[in-house]
């Protein structure tokens, strides 16, 4: 089994990915639900194809160190998921498991998911305040920065996505709608807030912290 500075095992990447496919399932109907109101409805099917993708691949995965783990799995969803958060969201873990070194404490951490998330605005062609899932991942990664602890990470992130409600999309498929696309949360946002979420309970659970 391989660990990191942080503690970070094996186990706790199943755990993680365990736990966050089991969310995706949960709030598949929310998620769709949002992207009914200002897409095209696809958003909770797309995102549980491609965790379930992973979750088959899980035995698999566990063998390899975290960072070799976070890009097979980032790859895994670029391929499964045929909508724009497929190859974003795997485009973000990708890119965290290309930069993460095998043995990372919080701050190599930090600096490999500020990497993630520029990646992910690269790929989308997109930037902050356009009211897609940057408009969490950047507001995670402020929290980060400040010391945030997981729990507080995932608050910010919680509220990160409320505060998509009322934006303008410019970018996604959102965009399309113009102003109609205000006064409904962002479904990209809210799953990014949704795992969020579910990493600071898996931390808590594995580290007691
Ligand atoms: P699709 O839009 O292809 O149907 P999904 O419904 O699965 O794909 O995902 C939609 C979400 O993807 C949006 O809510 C938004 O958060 C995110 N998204 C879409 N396009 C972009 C982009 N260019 N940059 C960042 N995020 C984006
Ligand atoms: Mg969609």
């Amino acid at each position: 089994m391989s660990e990191s500075k942080t503690g970070m095992t094996s186990d706790d990447f199943r755990s993680l990915v365990v736990a966050m496919a089991a969310a995706i399932e949960a709030n598949a109907d929310r998620l769709t639900e949002l992207d009914s109101a200002i897409g095209d409805g696809d958003h909770g099917a797309n995102m549980k194809r491609g965790f379930q993708a992973v979750l088959g691949e899980l035995d698999q995965l566990a063998t390899k160190p975290v960072p070799e783990a976070l890009k097979a799995a980032g790859m895994k969803l670029v391929m499964t998921v045929g909508g724009a958060s497929g190859p974003l969201v795997g485009t973000l873990l990708m890119t965290l498991g290309k930069e993460l070194p095998a043995d990372f404490d919080r701050q190599a951490f930090v600096m490999a998911y500020e990497k993630a998330v520029d990646a992910v605005a690269a790929r989308g062609k997109s930037h902050a305040g356009q009211k897609t899932m940057l408009d969490v991942l950047y507001p995670i990664l402020d929290a980060m920065r400040e010391g945030a602890d997981p729990d507080e990470v995932a608050a910010r992130a919680r509220a990160a996505a409320d505060a998509t409600v009322p934006m303008l999309a410019t970018r996604g498929r959102a965009s399309f709608l113009g102003e109609r696309s205000i006064g409904h949360m962002d479904p990209g946002a809210a799953s990014v807030a949704l795992l969020a979420g579910v990493v600071a309970r898996t931390l808590q659970t594995h580290q007691g912290a």
